[in-house]
């Protein structure tokens, strides 16, 4: 608990009343993400500008007082979840600077800006934001860049990181920080820029981002490949991204979600299959019919059943649609999503495949693939209902081995979701302990007294995956 003395410092730093939430009820909304485990903060604040962020990080330092930064709470990974108590910093109200500058090809942006609103003003300019996370018309831009989020278009724009040309971040000791600036190329010194990118809120608070448009492509074209074995599927992400062209976005839905989606909102896709892609190409029209053929030959050539190209603008969107519906569809069967997103070498993407049909026979769990294949960023869901206890530990087993399966493919714990409370147990299997250290003092150098969001992506002696919490 807070002492009365903190509180009215607290008060002191941010002026306005309701920005300072200290009743239970209001504390309960900050207690959740879209994760597993409920940690009520002592207090949530609003902060709206730098000078404010700076104040409470002092203030915090002074008093050892953990600090939880937190976007719109659409993390997967347990990222904002205050576990320590302490103070929630919502930075969502802070939304105000979205500053297109068509002349450098940037835009700034405060903490608190949805991310797919950047896209939207840059598209009025004909430039274009390109990373895209599903979450993109729900989550805020420091959401995204503490957890470096990507998206569909990541296979051939990147992700976050590579958009972000400079920041503004308050230290956890409190002091403001510029890294970066308006620069394409920027070689001086260590990139802090880098580092803050993807350290989900634990090496500061990042109050102000500089992010790099690009032109925004002319003309675009859909199509969906219909596979009657998953494997074949996996092999096509390889066999197409050797062609000679690269797609824009190359999505995979796996039977189970392509049945759940036509149950959920009938889309028009067809449920007799083992696996379809959702492939777009970008680009100047006249090269895009040609790049349809390619995709076409690729992908007969590993053994699709058929290639549909959408005719038209609406029908784009309505594959693109059904593809956004998988999570509200897959969770009409049973309530608990636990949404991984173990990703791997693009190579290996069969060889996992063969691992997660495996995994689903061994723990007989509801697992559905979809996500983005195209850069070997797999998302297996695992449905399950929490309250069945026998149930949730043979997810638990499932999860560990998914996670296992792809370290042992040269993959990663985490393409996207970031690591948080969830997958801290597992950080030593992929970096070794070596690795694990050096990232622990890089931590404790820059937040020596650990208020920056503690309790986050190192795991605690003998900490141990669960997601009951018994
Ligand atoms: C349906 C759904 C779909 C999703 N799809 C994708 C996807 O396609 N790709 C993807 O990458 N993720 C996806 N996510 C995960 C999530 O949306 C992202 O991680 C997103 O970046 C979180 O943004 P947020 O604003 O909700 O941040 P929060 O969840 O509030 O916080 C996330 C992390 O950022 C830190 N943080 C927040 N703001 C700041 C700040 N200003 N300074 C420092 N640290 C800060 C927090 O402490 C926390 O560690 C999805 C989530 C859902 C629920």
């Amino acid at each position: 608990m807070l002492s009365n003395e903190i509180i009215t410092r607290v008060h002191a730093i941010i002026k306005d009343k309701d920005r300072v939430l200290a009743d239970e009820g209001d504390r309960y909304c900050y207690a959740y993400d879209a994760s597993f485990g409920v940690h009520v903060p002592d207090l949530v604040v609003q902060p709206m500008c730098t000078e404010e962020v700076a104040r409470l990080m002092k203030l915090a330092n002074e008093h050892r007082i953990p600090m939880y930064p937190r976007g719109r709470g659409t993390s997967l990974s347990g990222g904002p979840l205050p576990v320590e108590g302490g103070i929630v910093l919502d930075l969502s109200r802070w939304n105000q600077t979205l500053v297109i500058d068509e002349e450098d090809l940037v835009a700034i942006v405060s903490p608190g800006v949805i991310t797919a609103t950047i896209n939207e003003k840059a598209n009025q300019y004909g430039l274009m934001y390109p990373p895209d996370p599903s979450s993109a018309h729900v989550s805020t831009i420091g959401g995204n860049l503490a957890e470096n989020a990507g998206g569909p278009r990541g296979l051939k724009y990147g992700v976050t990181k590579d958009y972000v040309l400079g920041l503004e971040v308050v230290t956890p000791e409190g002091e403001v920080i510029r890294t970066g600036g308006k620069t394409v190329k920027n070689v001086t010194g260590y990139d802090l820029t880098k580092l803050i990118v993807g350290s989900e809120g634990t090496l500061g608070i990042i109050t102000e981002a500089t992010l790099r448009l690009i032109p925004k492509p002319v003309a675009t074209k859909t199509a969906m490949v219909i596979f009657d074995d998953l494997v074949d599927a996996g092999r096509a992400i390889s066999h197409v991204l050797t062609s000679g062209i690269l797609p824009s976005k190359m999505e995979i839905m796996d039977q189970s979600c392509v049945v759940a989606v036509e149950n959920y909102q009938p889309s028009g896709l067809p449920t007799d299959i083992e696996a379809l892609l959702l492939i777009e190409i970008d680009g100047h029209p006249a090269a895009l019919e040609y790049e349809i053929e390619v995709v076409k030959q690729a992908c007969h050539e590993v053994g699709a059943r058929e290639v549909r190209v959408a005719q038209t603008k609406e029908e784009e969107s309505d594959l693109w649609q059904a593809r956004k519906l998988v999570s509200p569809a897959i969770v009409q069967h049973k309530p608990t999503k636990i949404s991984e997103d173990a990703t791997v070498p693009r190579s290996k993407i069969p060889d996992m495949f063969r691992k997660l049909k495996e995994i689903r026979e061994t723990y007989h769990v509801d697992l559905v693939v979809f996500g983005h294949a195209g850069d070997g960023n797999l998302h297996p869901n695992i449905i399950a209902d929490v309250r069945d206890r026998e149930e949730m530990k043979r997810v638990e087993q499932a999860v560990e081995a998914i996670f296992k399966a792809a370290v042992e493919l040269g993959g990663t714990l985490s393409g996207e979701h970031g690591i948080g409370t969830m997958k801290a147990p597992f950080m030593e299997m992929e970096l070794g302990k070596i690795g694990l250290d050096m990232m622990k003092r890089m931590k404790s150098v820059w937040d020596p007294n650990n208020i920056c969001n503690p309790g986050k992506i190192f795991p605690k002696p003998n900490q141990r995956f669960t997601l009951t919490h018994d």
